[in-house]
């Protein structure tokens, strides 16, 4: 899915999907989705807001034992690795990846900032005018990451 969801959806089925693309994923390119990796995964899954590192540990000791923050780090570096998650630079935080495909070239985000709901949308749209821009700069572009902030379809008819 990309794009806002509303906000009746059925986000259990959003995660769901997300811990089932991770399995398969994972599964494909010989990536161990770990019980700490994937428990990380699953708390990003939640919504569609980001989530900050130490959130993500408070989350995780509700349900259970504290874990380590190095733990959760490690888990969310594996994930954003893997482009099952993405950071958020603006909020220093992450999401799950909703898009369901595997290609981040460039990534984009628009970020509400009424309702904090991230959207990651088609970055294939973007990613020839980011690169032409760079080749007329002499530009070496190792990342690309683009965070848009504004107000989400749903806040702008509320
Ligand atoms: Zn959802
Ligand atoms: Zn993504
Ligand atoms: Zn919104």
């Amino acid at each position: 899915m990309t794009g806002f969801p509303k906000p009746d959806h059925d986000h259990r089925a959003c995660a769901a999907d997300v811990l089932k693309r991770a399995d398969r994923l994972c599964r494909s390119r010989g990536a161990r989705l770990t019980d700490s990796r994937a428990k990380v995964l699953d708390v990003l899954a939640r919504g569609h807001q980001p989530v900050g590192a130490y959130e993500i540990v408070d989350a995780l000791a509700e349900g259970g034992q504290r874990p380590a923050p190095v733990t959760v780090y490690r888990a969310l570096d594996f994930l954003v690795s893997q482009g099952l998650a993405h950071r958020i630079e603006s909020r220093n935080a992450f999401v799950a990846c909703m898009t369901g495909t595997q290609e981040h070239g460039t990534a984009a985000f628009l970020i509400c900032r009424r309702c904090g709901v991230v959207a990651e949308v088609a970055a294939d749209e973007l990613s020839q005018p980011v690169a032409r821009v760079c080749e007329r700069h002499r530009f070496e572009a190792e990342s690309s990451v683009i965070e848009i902030e504004g107000l989400c379809g749903n806040c702008r008819d509320a």
